[in-house]
């Protein structure tokens, strides 16, 4: 994409939209974010308020009127808005399936309709159970039953990709397609049960580290600013247009691996427990062995490398995970299992990183 000045966020109070948007502010970027506060917080914005170029609008991408008016003010939108996490996704998965179809097309549309460029937010969950080592972007989907409602994201936003993709083909519209493996970090929804800050949050409160399955399966995690920090060269750079990259870490290790290393990190005396999956996520979970990235392609177009370590995103987590305990951050801020959420939530639609 082109250098722009003024940008369409939408799930802009979200965990990675709130530090995009810190981020696109910082570069002198002026930013609208649509949002419905389902899982994101006003909070999160809180220092974006504080811009005159800042400006925070409550509503749904699938409200095609409000969708029109607000990319008619941008030059480029980055579309993150989805129905992600396990509370909403179980209480509400005929709605959660439409925004992230409806709610996509509806804001590749409107882009299109006046010359925007826009970035869509995919997953790696697109690769299902794919555990053939590095994923390069056009490895094989292996899926499921679409019975199995962990495959109905991955679907939608397989769905999300092919709307993208087709308007840049058909209708020239510039598209930057971003899948995100693991990402962590600050101001995270609770709604996804990530394995990372609920380690944490354990260790921390000296509670056994609920592994699910046999903690062989492997994953990498790549902290949010990281992640924000790749988001942010794309942006920038025209080769990116009609291009798909992985966005994850590189540092590959195993979920019981994990669970010491937050012990040790953390200092704690916690004990690992093993939860079976049917007995974690319900009966007929499906997971993959291994889920690792290739970023080969955003390194060499970008020279993109992730700064922060496996190391220091636990680290990173052990320390909210302390000041969440000593109250340093409200209760029900994300990354809190507060507003409800049970303190080992179930996830059978899972997003990456359990
Ligand atoms: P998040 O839940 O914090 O952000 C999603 C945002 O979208 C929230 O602020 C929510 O309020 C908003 N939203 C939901 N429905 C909406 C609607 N109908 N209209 C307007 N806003 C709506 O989650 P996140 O981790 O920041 O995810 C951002 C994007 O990245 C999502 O598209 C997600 O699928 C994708 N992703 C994230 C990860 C990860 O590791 N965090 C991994 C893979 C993909």
């Amino acid at each position: 994409m082109n250098y722009c000045t003024t940008y369409l966020v939408t799930g802009g109070a979200g965990f990675i939209g709130s530090h995009l948007v810190d981020g696109l502010l910082a570069a002198g970027r002026r930013v609208v974010v649509l949002d419905n506060l389902s899982t994101g917080r006003a909070e999160n914005l809180a220092s974006a308020m504080e811009h005159s170029g800042f400006r925070l609008v409550q509503g749904s991408v699938l409200d095609a009127p409000l969708v029109d008016e607000l990319t008619r003010e941008c030059d480029a939108v980055v579309h993150l808005a989805a129905a992600v996490g396990v509370k909403l996704i179980i209480e509400q998965p005929l709605t959660s399936f439409i925004t992230n179809i409806r709610g996509t097309e509806t804001v590749i549309d409107a882009a299109h309709r006046h010359g925007c460029g826009i970035v869509v937010a995919s997953t790696s969950e697109i690769y299902g159970k794919n555990s053939h080592g590095a994923l390069g972007e056009m490895a094989d989907r292996i899926l499921g039953s679409p019975s199995v409602a962990r495959w109905s994201y991955s679907t939608a936003k397989a769905v999300d990709e092919v709307l993208a993709n087709l308007y840049h083909r058909e209708r020239g519209l510039k598209t930057t397609i971003v899948r995100f493996f693991n990402v962590v970090g600050p101001r995270q929804s609770p709604a996804y049960g990530m394995v990372v800050p609920r380690f944490a949050r354990q260790a921390v409160a000296g509670e056994s580290l609920t592994v699910h399955g046999t903690g062989r399966q492997r994953r990498c995690f790549v902290h949010v600013t990281d992640a924000v920090a790749a988001l942010l060269l794309l942006l920038d750079n025209p080769a990116a247009n009609g291009e798909t990259f992985n966005i994850g870490g590189e540092e590959e290790i195993s979920v019981g691996e994990l669970a010491e290393r937050v012990i040790a990190q953390a200092g704690s005396a916690s004990a690992v427990r093993h939860l079976p999956y049917g007995e974690a996520y319900g009966p007929g979970f499906e997971d993959m062995e291994r889920r690792l990235p290739d970023t080969t392609k955003l390194r060499e177009l970008t020279g993109w490398r992730p700064r922060h370590s496996l190391g220091e995103v636990v680290a990173a987590a052990i320390a909210e995970a302390r000041e969440q305990r000593d109250g340093m951050v409200p209760a029900d801020a994300p990354g809190v299992l507060g507003r409800g959420s049970p303190a080992t939530p179930p996830a059978p639609v899972a997003e990456d990183g359990r």
